[in-house]
């Protein structure tokens, strides 16, 4: 089989000593077949997946057989799961390799779900269709929805049922990311005691993912700056957006500052601070509002990791490394609020911008508005035409926010512009998903999968045709719940 549809491999994190990863290839699986093939995105890696017939596609994603110049390994990581330490590692994944794309930008390509590694712990390295669709369809619509994450290249079925309380499918799917390297993988190598390693993996991130602060005058305290902004401007997308991430333990959270780990991630309906979804978050640690404290936790690991490198002297470096961590509140408020400012339709910034907002989103939790459409039905130039507008408490709320938009010298229609731009029309609904991910993997239905898909990687455009992807769930007293990596 001729599988060269133009894969480029160049392996840096290969060439990392061996306590980094473990050399090893994906188990071959039974009967894999397609069940999804992403060719916008191979497109964009420059990769011809159209040359390879849909047999070649199954094995080569099922890891059955390998890509030329892949050097397959499983890679080792620590973290703290809902705030305790533990080891960790790519217990059912398998990093392939980086492929560089025709315009010389490197991505990890990684299997996941694809048989037990020497982190496997108790695991069966395996995963079911289901939730690899799940990622699939959740990971691109972040990314159309222009949010930093990790994509989805191909889901394949194994032909192997996996052991949950029901058997179930199993699947593999293709992971792209710039890498997968988290805040966890530092953890590790404290935790070993490889100092050495630290540096080592601190001068291979900035080499790869931040190239510009070599030359600065310190590029590890540099290094953790920079990863705390690309935090703060991360999470702040997710909550603009309505998004629960669910388990942002420090072996979910990458050192690139793109989305990872589609577990029981969920968005929000009705605006709620306080909205969990993950049938395990039994304190809300991770709940919809809490995300930006819960990243400055994680962050805090990072810079523990840091210690040795941003100063000689531990007194120092902790002085230095505590300011940078005080300073992310500020950092995230100011990327969300200028989130927010869009979503509003505001080029300019005022002081009581923000009270503005909050007595908008305060109006929302209150009547229990759902944060999509809400935002979305605002894009207009009277007061919205539903019966919950008309109400004394929003329309002082417009009244105030009409004579903002005034103030400023842009125009009313630039600002609706702005609006559209920023308030998307269709997100991810879970109703939706869940009807999605039913159809195909209990039924072999992969067409409400592709609909939905056309519907939420475009969630821009204003399209009658996907109106039905805009209605909120009906009310019911079933609490929907997500559950976590299986
Ligand atoms: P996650 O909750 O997906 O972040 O996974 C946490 C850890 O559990 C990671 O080290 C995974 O590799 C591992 N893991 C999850 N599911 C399995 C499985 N079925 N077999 C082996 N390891 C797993
Ligand atoms: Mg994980």
């Amino acid at each position: 089989m001729n599988n060269n549809v133009g894969w480029q491999f160049d392996n840096s994190y290969a060439q990392l000593p061996e306590f980094l990863y473990a050399p090893l290839n994906p188990v071959a699986v039974r009967a894999p077949h397609v069940a999804i093939l992403n060719d916008a995105l191979a497109d964009s890696l420059g990769l011809a997946l159209n040359s390879l017939s849909e047999q070649d596609a199954a094995l080569l994603f099922a890891g059955n057989i390998l890509p030329d110049g892949a050097k397959p390994l499983a890679q080792a990581y620590a973290g703290h799961q809902f705030g305790n330490f533990t080891i960790l590692g790519d217990g059912r994944a398998i990093l392939l390799g980086e492929h560089l794309t025709p315009t010389g930008e490197r991505f990890d390509i990684q299997l996941k779900g694809s048989g037990q590694t020497p982190f496997s712990r108790q695991g069966d390295g395996r995963a079911a269709l289901a939730p690899m669709l799940r990622e699939y369809i959740i990971s691109e619509a972040m990314h159309a929805l222009n949010i930093p994450t990790t994509r989805s290249l191909a889901v394949v079925t194994t032909g192997e049922s996996v052991r949950r309380e029901t058997p179930l499918p199993g699947a593999i799917l293709t992971r792209i990311a710039a890498s997968h390297i988290r805040v966890g993988t530092f953890e590790y190598l404290v935790r070993t005691g490889n100092i050495d390693g630290i540096k080592l993996l601190a001068d291979h991130v900035i080499q790869r993912h931040y190239p510009d602060l070599s030359t600065t005058d310190n590029p590890y305290l540099a290094l953790l700056n920079r990863v705390i902004d690309r935090q703060a401007s991360l999470v702040a997308k997710w909550l603009l957006v309505g998004f629960v991430h669910g388990v942002m333990n420090t072996d979910n959270m990458t050192i690139s500052g793109e989305t990872i780990d589609y577990g029981p991630c969920a968005f929000i309906d009705t605006y709620d601070l306080n909205t969990v979804f993950s049938s395990i978050d039994h304190q809300g640690r991770y709940r919809y509002g809490k995300q930006p404290d819960a990243a400055q936790w994680n962050l805090a690991r990072f810079a523990e990791t840091l210690l040795p490198l941003i100063h000689p002297s531990q007194e120092k470096a902790i002085v230095l490394a505590e300011q940078a961590i005080h300073a992310f509140p500020n950092i995230f408020q100011n990327y969300w609020l200028m989130g927010m400012r869009k979503k509003l339709g505001l080029f300019t910034e005022e002081a009581e911008d923000q009270q503005l907002i909050d007595t908008l989103l305060d109006w929302m939790q209150q009547h229990q508005v759902d944060y999509t459409n809400g935002f979305r039905e605002l894009a207009s130039t009277s007061i919205p035409n539903d019966d919950k507008y008309a109400d004394a408490a929003f329309i002082e709320w417009h009244t105030h926010w009409q004579a903002r938009l005034s103030r400023q010298p842009e125009s009313l229609e630039l600002s609706l512009r702005l609006m559209l731009a920023n308030n998307p029309a269709i997100i991810p609904r879970n109703h939706r998903v869940e009807e999605a991910l039913t159809a195909a993997s209990e039924q072999g239905d992969y067409s409400p999968m592709h609909q939905l898909l056309a519907a939420v990687t475009d969630p821009y455009t204003e399209q009658t045709h996907f109106n039905e992807y805009r209605t909120p769930p009906p009310p019911s007293a079933h609490i929907y719940q997500t559950f976590c990596g299986t």
